[in-house]
């Protein structure tokens, strides 16, 4: 492994605020020393005013690209010159690619999701997907999954207008999916367990601090052949998924997803495979 800065090393960032707690730098860092690869991956806590101007700064010098995060996914597109498909359709960038001074914008946060199902075992083909929460998370994994074949999404959400602005967009743009948005409650959620082959919670309920919360109370909604996910990675298990084990369900936690979205993004910087594994034991010790 070598870190050797150099005057080749190209740079990658990450633009946000808050972004102290990132954990991206460690991940796409140690990926580029495993693979011999002459970048560096930092951080830049900015203000909304000074966004435009970094923009214009990043391609003016040359960065091979950066990450951003929120509050900035939705205000970077205007300084883009082209956005892909799917992040057309969620509305949000996550990732910026730096063609000689062309700016690429994509949405790695769903096709992240899918893959860390799919490392597990789980596909989403013909399936159908109860989403809890409607935020930027939930739009991501909603559409994306819409896209590579879901048969059915069904978001639940306590503002029920946010779930239907989603539900809206897969009903107008991807026509292959049924999509419904109900509100956030008890009788609905135990109508979705129903027909539901995936469960995801896209809330930030039973994260750390709050580790004694669940989004799901009765667990005997939860029948033992779903699959149940929870975007939160700390906890490493979270109460939701601790009550679904008991159920005898197949559970995921988010770290897959905090991976693979990073992995894309690397694959679209580098060209290279991201040493998924490699990083996930390292981060697995870190919690
Ligand atoms: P967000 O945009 O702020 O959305 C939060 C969602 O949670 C909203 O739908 C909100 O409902 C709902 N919510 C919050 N408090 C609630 C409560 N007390 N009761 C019911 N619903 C509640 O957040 P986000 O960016 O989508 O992130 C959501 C979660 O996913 C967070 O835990 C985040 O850490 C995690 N995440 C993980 C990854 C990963 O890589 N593993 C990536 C992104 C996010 P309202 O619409 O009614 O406010």
């Amino acid at each position: 492994m070598n870190n050797l800065i150099t005057s080749k090393t190209k740079l990658i960032s990450l633009l946000g605020h808050p972004v102290m707690h990132s954990l991206s730098p460690q991940i796409h860092n140690t990926a580029f020393q495993c693979l011999n690869l002459n970048y560096v991956y930092l951080v830049f806590d900015i203000i909304q005013e000074d966004l435009e101007v970094v923009v214009t700064g990043m391609k003016a010098i040359g960065a091979r690209g950066f990450n951003v995060t929120m509050p900035y996914k939705k205000d970077i597109i205007p300084y883009l010159n082209e956005i892909s498909n799917e992040a057309r359709l969620i509305g949000t960038v996550n990732t910026v690619v730096n063609q000689g001074g062309h700016l690429i914008g994509y949405n790695t946060d769903g096709k992240g999701y899918i893959q860390s199902l799919a490392e597990e075992g789980v596909s989403i083909i013909n399936k159908c997907i109860v989403i809890i929460g409607a935020g930027g998370a939930a739009s991501s994994i909603a559409i994306q999954t819409a896209l590579e074949g879901a048969n059915e999404i069904i978001i639940l959400n306590r503002t029920l207008e946010k779930a239907e602005n989603i539900i809206d967009i897969i009903r107008k743009n991807i026509f292959s999916c049924k999509a419904e948005a109900e509100e956030l409650n008890d009788k609905n959620l135990k109508k979705a367990m129903g027909k539901s082959d995936i469960l995801i919670n896209c809330t930030s309920i039973g994260m750390y601090p709050n580790e004694d919360k669940s989004i799901i109370g009765d667990e005997s909604i939860m029948p033992p052949d779903l699959v149940v996910s929870d975007l939160i990675y700390k906890p490493y298990k979270t109460k939701l998924l601790k009550l679904a084990e008991k159920r005898g369900c197949k559970c995921i936690n988010g770290l897959g997803m905090l991976l693979w979205q990073g992995a894309f993004a690397f694959k679209l910087w580098t060209g290279k495979e991201m040493p998924v594994d490699f990083i996930k034991d390292l981060l697995k010790k870190s919690f």
